[in-house]
C-alpha cells in the first residue's frame, strides 16, 4: 500500500462516517439511530459521525426491509459510495425483512440487493447495541486492513444481482 493510501486508511479508520438510509423501516430503528449519533449516547465519541453524501462514506447503515421501490435507490446509494465500503443492516427487517417478510411489496432483507457485514439484531436495536454494532465493524475493517480483506482492495466487488420482483397481479412497480 503506497504512503498516500495508508493516510487515508488511517483517517477512515479512525474516524469512518455513516451514511443511514431508511429502504422501507417503520421509522424506529431510524429514531433508535438518531439516539445512537446525538449526544445523550453520542457516537462521535469515537470518531464516529454521520454524513449525508454517499461519496463520503464509509459505513452504510439500513434500516428496515427493502420495499420493491427502494432496490435501485439502495443499490445506486452503495455504488456510489467509496471504497472499501461496509454495511450495517438494521434490526430484524434489515437481516430478514421481519414483519414485513414474504409480503408483496418487499424483497425481504438488505442483503437480497447489497453485501452486508454486520447484522444488528432487535426491533429495534437500543441504541447501545447500535453503537456495538458500529464498533464491531470498526474492528472487522481494521482486521480487514491488516489481513488484506476484502475492504482494502481497490476493485469494488461484482455488484449482487437485482432481485426480480415476483409477479403479483395489480401490485406491478411502475416508476
Ligand atoms: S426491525 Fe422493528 S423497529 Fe426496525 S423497521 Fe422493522 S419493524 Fe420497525
Amino acid at each position: 500500500m503506497k504512503l498516500s493510501e495508508r493516510i487515508v486508511a488511517w483517517a477512515r479508520l479512525k474516524s469512518p462516517w455513516i451514511i443511514l438510509f431508511n429502504s422501507g423501516a417503520c421509522n424506529a430503528c431510524d429514531i433508535e439511530v438518531i439516539a445512537a449519533i446525538t449526544p445523550r449516547f453520542d457516537v462521535e465519541r469515537f470518531g464516529i459521525l454521520a454524513k449525508s453524501s454517499p461519496r463520503h462514506g464509509d459505513i452504510l447503515v439500513v434500516t428496515g426491509p427493502v420495499t420493491r421501490k427502494q432496490v435501485k435507490r439502495l443499490r445506486m446509494i452503495y455504488d456510489q459510495m467509496p471504497e472499501p465500503k461496509y454495511v450495517i443492516a438494521m434490526g430484524a427487517c434489515g437481516a430478514t425483512g421481519g414483519v414485513f417478510r414474504g409480503l408483496y411489496h418487499v424483497v425481504d432483507g438488505v442483503d437480497q440487493v447489497i453485501p452486508v457485514d454486520m447484522f444488528v439484531a432487535g426491533c429495534p436495536p437500543r441504541p447501545d447495541e447500535i453503537i456495538d454494532g458500529v464498533v464491531k465493524c470498526l474492528e472487522l475493517m481494521k482486521a480487514d486492513m491488516k489481513n488484506g480483506g476484502k475492504a482494502w482492495r481497490v476493485k469494488a466487488p461484482a455488484p449482487a444481482a437485482e432481485p426480480k420482483p415476483a409477479a403479483v397481479p395489480g401490485t406491478e412497480v411502475t416508476a
